[in-house]
């Protein structure tokens, strides 16, 4: 009963690496399910039609399922898509189904194509009842225009990368993406967060990519690294996050850390920007 410095203002985090299999969906769901076990409230927003995030939440998405898909492409709102999760009280999903497959396609034609899911989002915050601390948003990994929709609906980006040779590859293009966005479309979209994923300690390698991602982004690396874990893999299968599946593996425990490292250091920054608005 932990309970994490909630966040004044919603925190919108998009979960981006156009890298398939690093650990994004796998992040998203631990993290916003240990937040949920803080006392956060919590949405996931499952962006990629495979819907694994879906999946492991325990939500239904089979095709004809209400999904993210009828709110990008229609008249819904999140709420009318919207659903519980078997994981957590705290915790509610806007589920993806394969239809989004078509919807990189059939969005261009749209107006205001990318700010198709900001508009949802930021009207149902702001007719929302409850408060919502946290909403995470599960990109596919591509960088096409329903990343480019997580990127203009966010504050923050969370980049999770997993600890193997071609780490930084890939990154460059991701972070000039985001200045791309920045530039155009959300000049207020940061990255704050980077995580190691997948990190196998008796590896000297994976030690390296660390050691070497640390160097290049001091402030955004949390000091929690995700370790390899049997269990963290096997949780989905059972339609489970790990703190479902296994609340006491060194897995669960790694997400609950890292969620604590965002909380404080998203108190931080509050802290940090009340000082300077109070000095202008
Ligand atoms: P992405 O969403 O980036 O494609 P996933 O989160 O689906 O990546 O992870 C890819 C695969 O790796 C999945 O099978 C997942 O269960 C597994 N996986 C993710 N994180 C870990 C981990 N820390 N330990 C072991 N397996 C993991
Ligand atoms: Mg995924």
């Amino acid at each position: 009963e932990t309970v994490s410095p909630l966040p004044a203002k919603t925190r919108v985090i998009t979960v981006s690496n156009q890298k398939g299999g690093v650990g994004k969906t796998t992040t998203t769901v631990n993290l916003a399910a240990a937040l949920a076990r803080r006392g956060a409230r919590v949405l996931v927003i499952d962006l990629d039609p495979q819907g694994n995030a879906s999946t492991a939440l325990g939500v239904p998405h089979r095709p004809e399922v209400t999904s993210i898909y009828d709110v990008l492409l229609g008249e819904l709102g999140l709420e009318d898509a919207m659903q519980p999760t078997t994981d957590h009280e705290n915790l509610v999903c806007v589920p993806s189904t394969i239809n989004l497959a078509g919807a990189e396609i059939e969005l261009v034609s749209l107006v205001a194509r990318e700010q198709r899911l900001r508009t949802a989002l930021q009207t149902f915050l702001d007719a929302a009842e409850e408060r919502y601390d946290y909403v995470f948003i599960d990109c596919p990994p591509s960088l096409g225009l329903l990343t480019v929709n997580a990127f203009v609906a966010a504050d923050e980006v969370l980049i999770p990368i997993q600890c193997e040779y071609y780490a930084l590859e890939g990154l460059s293009q991701l972070l000039g993406n985001i200045q791309l966005i920045q530039k155009h479309l959300n000049p207020g979209l940061r990255v704050s967060t980077i995580m190691l994923t997948m990190y196998d300690a008796r590896t000297n390698l994976a030690h390296e990519v660390a050691t070497e991602v640390r160097a290049h982004f001091p402030e955004q690396v949390l000091d929690a690294v995700i370790p390899r874990s049997v269990r963290i893999s096997e949780a989905p299968s059972y339609g489970q996050t790990v703190h479902a599946y296994d609340g006491a593996s060194i897995g669960a425990l790694a997400y609950l850390e890292s969620a604590a490292e965002i909380a404080e250091r998203g108190a931080k920054a509050e802290r940090a920007a009340k000082k300077q608005a109070k000095k202008n």
